[in-house]
Order: C-alpha cells, then structure tokens, then sequence
C-alpha cells in the first residue's frame, strides 16, 4: 500500500524509526487491520485514532518511537499492559519471541484478538486483567510496555522485569504525561525521560 509506504519513510526522515528491523516490523503489519472500518481511510495518517470504548490506537510516530526505545532483541518476552487495538503488540511480535498483552476491556480484548489472527499472528498472548498488577504468571519480562497513562511506576512491574530489563511508561496526569524509560540494575533504576506524550489514562 503506497500510504504505508509513505508514511514509514516519513518516520525514517524525523527519525522516529532508527533501526532497519524496527522499519521491517511497520512494514510488515498493516495498521488499518487494527483500525475500526469507519476510521480506516486515515490508517497511515500520523495520528491516533479511536477503536471504541473512549480508546484510541496510538498514532504511529509514539509506536515508533516506544519500540525503538525498548530495546526489543529476538529472545526477549515483553509484557505490554494497555493492549487496545493490539497494533502495538502486533510490532512487537516481529521483534521479539513472545508478547504478554494485557487489557481491561472485554470487548477490546476481543478487537485485538480478532485483529491478530486476522492479520496471522501467532506470538502475541492477550489477556483480559487489569495491568496494573503486572501479569505475574508469565513473569520475569525481559521488557515491559505501558501504553496507558500511569500516575506512577508500580513496584509490581519492577517485580516482575528481569535485571538489565527496561521499562517503558507514559507517567502522569489525566492530560499529559513523560515518557519515561527505566533500566533495573543491580544498583538500583536508571531512569531516564524522553519528553512529553499524551495517552489514555490507566483504569482499574
Ligand atoms: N497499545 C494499544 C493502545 C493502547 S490505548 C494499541 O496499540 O492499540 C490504552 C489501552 O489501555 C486502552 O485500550 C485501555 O482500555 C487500556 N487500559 C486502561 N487501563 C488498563 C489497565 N489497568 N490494565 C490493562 N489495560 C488498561
């Protein structure tokens, strides 16, 4: 599709995409299949767009810019916590060897499911729960994704990342947030901030 075309080299060009894989990964999924059919003409619109339920997919530049910064390796198990469309673990999924997704909804449980079988994803586990607790049962994570708006870090998701893991979570109010990476070292969180985002507040 031309528009994805356009679209990846247009986040290559403000450097939001850095590393080939990562490129690979955009161009291998299609966004519009995680995209509600009445919003699907701007699927490679750099925007976000809503996928019901007051949600909304996030725009394609903050997806690259997330797994980028995630550092994602072939062996890597990645929990991501606000699973949504599943676009997002849909990326992942090229990177890495499994992804742990989790989402409060029912219904958009359902979406991301139906979303990746249709497009043949086969190692993404989606999970109906609330993240805030982490997912114990998979744990530790080599990596861990928060795609809703956290007022803070929670202790279970440092419980449950491996040492050198990084974490990554947009922290903050209702309205605006920082992202925010972090590293668990055996001396304690490197933490680092990599500027203002705006995403959908976390609910329990
Ligand atoms: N990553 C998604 C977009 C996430 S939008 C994508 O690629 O489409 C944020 C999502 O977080 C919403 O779907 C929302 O329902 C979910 N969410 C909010 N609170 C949550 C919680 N406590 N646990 C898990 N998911 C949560």
């Amino acid at each position: 599709m031309r528009d994805k075309k356009e679209l990846v080299q247009n986040l290559k060009n403000s450097g939001y995409l850095k590393t080939q894989k990562v490129v690979k990964a955009f161009i291998d999924t299609p966004r519009d299949d995680f995209i509600p059919k009445k919003s699907r003409d701007y699927a490679y619109a750099d925007q976000p767009l809503p996928i019901g339920k007051g949600q909304t997919i996030s725009a394609p530049h903050m997806v690259a810019m997330m797994t980028e910064l995630l550092e994602p390796e072939a062996k890597d198990k990645v929990l991501e916590v606000g699973g949504g469309s599943g676009y997002q673990a849909a990326i992942l999924s090229r990177l890495v060897k499994k992804v742990y997704s989790i989402e409060v909804d029912p219904e958009l449980v359902s979406f991301a499911k139906a979303n990746l079988r249709r497009v043949g994803i086969k190692n993404v586990e989606m999970i109906l729960g609330d993240g805030s607790k982490g997912y114990p049962k998979e744990k530790p994570y080599d990596k861990i994704m928060v795609t809703c708006a956290t007022p803070e870090i929670f202790d279970s998701w440092i419980n449950q990342l491996k040492m050198r893991g990084v974490l990554l979570a947009p922290v903050g109010g209702g309205f605006y947030q920082e992202l925010i990476k972090v590293r668990k070292t055996k001396k304690g969180l490197e933490q680092r901030n990599h500027g203002g985002c705006v995403f959908v507040p976390l609910r329990h």
